[in-house]
């Protein structure tokens, strides 16, 4: 309702091949691949391969197979990545920017999961 998807942006790209990633996992619905700008020494971005623009886009309109498979992905990127504070590892953080208060620069829905340094408070002041 209201998602329009811009078929030029840089992660779909990406999903098309016409641009190389650090692939870190690839699922049926789902890719994984390291930040070209890290902010931490762990940084990689999960993304559906579906065409949803924000995480609530993806959230309201994805397929339960689709939702399954990128929640399942955020997961095993975790596990691989050992970020998990359950297994020893030192934690990790889950950001989903959306629009213009979110400050989302590419309109393909992703998270950004960040470890391996001390993150600070959830948001700056401003
Ligand atoms: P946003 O602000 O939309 O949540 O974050 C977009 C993220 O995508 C940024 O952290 C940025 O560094 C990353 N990014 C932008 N272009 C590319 C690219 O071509 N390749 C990769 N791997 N990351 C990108």
């Amino acid at each position: 309702m209201g998602y329009r998807y811009d078929d030029q942006n840089i992660f779909a790209k990406i999903l098309r091949g016409e641009i190389p990633c650090d692939n870190v996992l690839e699922t049926e619905h789902s890719l994984a691949f390291r930040d070209i700008r890290p902010q931490a020494p762990v940084h990689v971005l999960v993304i559906p391969k579906g065409p949803y623009v924000t995480y609530d886009h993806f959230a309201l309109e994805a397929s339960d197979a689709e939702i399954a498979d990128f929640t399942r992905a955020v997961g095993q990127v975790c596990q691989q990545l050992g970020v998990q504070p359950g297994t020893g590892g030192s934690g990790y953080r889950v950001i989903s920017n959306a629009g213009g208060d979110g400050v989302q620069e590419v309109p393909h829905l992703h998270v950004h999961i960040m470890s391996g340094r001390m993150l600070g408070r959830m948001v700056s002041a401003g």
